[in-house]
């Protein structure tokens, strides 16, 4: 939700910035030293990963031959890798690591399952997970948007089982390409993760990103997938969740007007719905949250995803075959 109150970022000093970067840097370089506390040998074996909470990583797993699945655990998530050619890079394996914007910060073990017929090989990798500056807004709303009766309660209660229902089948397609669309052209407002207290109490973190337009402004898919859920739920207001594939799901909410229906097959950059301020809201904006195999992370992280030029397998087949038949 966007506010027009007050927001304190919080401030990240230039010897915080310059000590995340020299651990991040000296974890690649002494990973032994710096971590002698935890026990050595195979773990992070393969290979080293750090990023900051609520960002994506993207793991590369090499393997000439075709394996029959390469799967990854992380923190109890599972991550599904996907076969990717790239010019000028040995061909491997790709996975998507989202690292939750509630991850606690620390090192832990990325394990990757690489199955080739009836052999299984495990390859583990250490990822450092380093602690993000939040900002903490202080938004004063209508009593009853915030402390909600009985009723209201058990409204949002089964909301909640509603889209966890939905989402708890992936389509096992990967339906998304490499280069992301912003959703909106509007003012990005970076209050990803942030840390609110509504009317003087503390409330669950922010868990998408809210970018200010005007009412009615086209909001665009950012990226090719099936509709999975569209809602009118009571935090979301008009809501549309997008199933991208592989455990991959985006959300438009507060929307105006949703223009499109669950089961829809879309493209990047279709008008899925219209800029509104349904829910709670308190002006009229987008609130745009990404999941990743169940981790909540910065939508904007997409943008910057080092993979465009890759040359991905054309999906525009696949995705009609996963409409009619879905995925179980
Ligand atoms: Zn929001």
């Amino acid at each position: 939700m966007m506010t027009n109150l007050t927001q304190t970022p919080v401030r990240v000093s230039w010897l915080d910035r310059t000590l995340i970067t020299a651990v991040v840097l000296l974890s690649s370089v002494f990973p032994v030293e710096l971590f002698s506390n935890t026990p050595p040998v195979r773990k992070g074996f393969d290979g080293q990963y750090s990023g900051k909470q609520g960002q994506v990583l993207v793991v590369k797993v090499k393997g000439e031959e075709q394996a029959t699945e390469v799967k990854g655990t992380f923190l109890k998530r599972t991550i599904p890798f996907f076969r990717e050619f790239r010019p000028e890079e040995p061909p491997g394996y790709i996975g998507l690591l989202g690292i939750d914007m509630q991850d606690d910060p620390g090192t832990y073990e990325l394990t990757v399952e690489v199955k080739q017929g009836e052999q299984m090989k495990h390859l583990s990798f250490n990822v450092l997970v380093a602690k993000e500056k939040f900002a903490v807004e202080h938004l004063t709303l209508p009593k009853e948007k915030v402390d909600l009766d009985e009723k209201a309660v058990a409204r949002w209660k089964a909301e909640q089982q509603e889209v966890q229902q939905a989402l708890a089948e992936n389509s096992r397609l990967k339906l998304w390409h490499s280069n992301f669309v912003e959703p909106v052209n509007g003012k990005r407002t970076g209050i990803f993760g942030s840390v609110r207290i509504m009317n003087g109490k503390p409330r669950n973190p922010h868990n998408g990103e809210d970018i200010g337009a005007p009412m009615g402004t086209e909001v665009a898919a950012s990226n090719d997938g099936v509709v999975r859920l569209t809602v009118d739920h009571v935090f979301s207001g008009k809501g549309v969740f997008v199933d991208h594939g592989l455990g991959f799901y985006t959300m438009y909410f507060h929307l105006s007007e949703v223009l499109v229906k669950d089961g829809d097959l879309i493209t990047a950059g279709q008008i899925i719905g219209k800029v509104g301020a349904t829910g709670r809201a308190t002006g009229p904006h987008l609130h745009w949250g990404v999941k990743l195999n169940g981790a909540r992370v910065n939508p904007y992280t997409l943008l910057d995803l080092p993979l465009k030029n890759g040359v991905m397998p054309s999906t525009a087949a696949t995705v009609s075959t996963s409409e009619t038949s879905p995925t179980p």
